[in-house]
């Protein structure tokens, strides 16, 4: 394949966004774009700095002088925010809660949507999201949209947390996923959709074999 092609994926947390996307791009040898990984260091960092969620002129302010960066490792890519890696502090199931309300402000999206843009530029692309078919790469060269279930996707998380050693409850990682989700939906700016075209992928009885390959039958059709 010669033309470095921007694939967009899309869809609700738990749907195996990150994994796919991180997948297939290593073994298109593109740049991998996890765009939520974004609005988590801003929102870790707003709690560092003890900003209140209320003052969107904060947030801009702060948004705007962050800087973000995303380097290879083996497992995939690691965040670093203002030079420190933070991948796993962006996880804890605090900035989690506290991110869907921070990533509705226009002002602070529309910074990130730049950044994003300019991180996908000179190279292919597999970028993930909520908005990436919609919004940050309208013409993208393939969109997907991936979904499960609200149980299945639950579950995921609940294993994925659990295995980092925290303590958690899985019908509260529900109940939390479901509120996440029906806010990242409902948003007036950029909210989470089908983008027009996408191909949409039901990964609740899938494994993550036969979603990267679904994607990649899909990509070099
Ligand atoms: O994908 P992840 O669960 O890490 O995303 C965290 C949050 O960041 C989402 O719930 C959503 O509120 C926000 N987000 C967004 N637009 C994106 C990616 C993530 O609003 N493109």
């Amino acid at each position: 394949m010669n033309k470095k092609l921007v694939i967009a994926i899309d869809g609700p947390s738990g749907s195996g966004k990150s994994t796919i996307a991180r997948l297939v791009a290593q073994k298109l040898n593109y740049t991998y774009i996890d765009t939520g990984a974004i609005y988590r260091a801003i929102t870790y960092k707003a709690m560092q700095d003890g900003v209140n969620f209320e003052d969107e002129a904060a947030l801009v302010r702060l948004a705007n002088g962050a800087r973000i960066w995303f380097r290879g490792d083996r497992r995939g890519s690691n965040v670093y925010l203002d030079g420190k890696d933070v991948s796993e502090k962006i996880r804890t199931p605090e900035v989690t809660r506290n991110v869907s309300y921070l990533a509705a402000l226009s002002g602070v999206r529309e910074l990130m949507t730049n950044l994003q843009r300019e991180m996908g530029r000179n190279s292919g692309v597999v970028a993930e999201g909520r908005d990436i078919g919609t919004v940050v790469f309208p013409d993208a060269d393939y969109k997907f949209y991936l979904d499960a279930s609200l149980e299945e996707r639950a579950q995921r998380r609940y294993e994925e947390l659990v295995a980092k050693g925290h303590k958690v409850v899985l019908g509260e990682i529900a109940d939390e996923m479901h509120l996440r989700n029906s806010l990242d939906r409902g948003r007036k700016i950029a909210p989470l959709k089908i983008a027009q075209g996408a191909t949409i992928i039901d990964t609740t009885m899938m494994s993550i074999k036969e979603v990267v390959k679904a994607v990649l039958e899909n990509v070099s059709r």
